[in-house]
């Protein structure tokens, strides 16, 4: 059984909320799904902006979305599933096997942030790897991460 205040969450923001409610940038755990073997898949979702405020461009999102799927990879490579774009343009939906620990995802989210601000290149913006390799900016993107550490503290305040 998954215990959702055992892994640092408020138990009370899992699931569907009222997105006039919502804060951001939040880490906020969507929903999980045990399998029968015990094998749980969490879905959390890193929002960066306010709904229905204002809206991440397609190239902030495309470029942070690769640095997530290079980041996520390299810190959880036996947990990381799949992380796409919100198509409202505020955020993200992350999708991971057997690791729903708040702190834990955090601390890995932190460090991809932080890697993003010293990166010289967008990962995988090559026309070999990508569907739109030249909708990319780094500039873009490293201001998108220092406004999200720039609100670590909040980040599990989601409502
Ligand atoms: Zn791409």
């Amino acid at each position: 059984m998954v215990n959702v205040k055992g892994l640092g969450w408020d138990a009370d923001t899992v699931g569907e909320l009222d997105h006039r409610l919502l804060k951001a940038p939040h880490v906020k755990l969507r929903s999980f799904s045990e399998g029968e073997k015990g094998d749980v898949v969490y879905c959390v979702d890193l929002r960066i902006n306010r709904p229905n405020t204002n809206y991440l461009s397609t190239t902030e999102l495309h470029s942070v979305e690769h640095f997530l799927l290079a980041g996520f990879r390299k810190y959880l490579p036996d947990n990381f599933l799949s992380v796409g774009i919100m198509g409202c343009q505020t955020g993200f939906y992350l999708v991971l096997l057997n690791e729903g620990n708040a702190q834990r995802i955090s601390g890995v989210y932190k460090n991809i942030l932080n890697d993003m601000l010293d990166a010289k290149e967008v990962p995988y913006a090559s026309i070999r790897e990508c569907g739109n390799y030249k909708n990319h900016s780094l500039e873009l993107a490293q201001n998108v991460a220092r406004k999200v550490l720039d609100a670590e503290s909040n980040w599990l305040h989601v409502v």
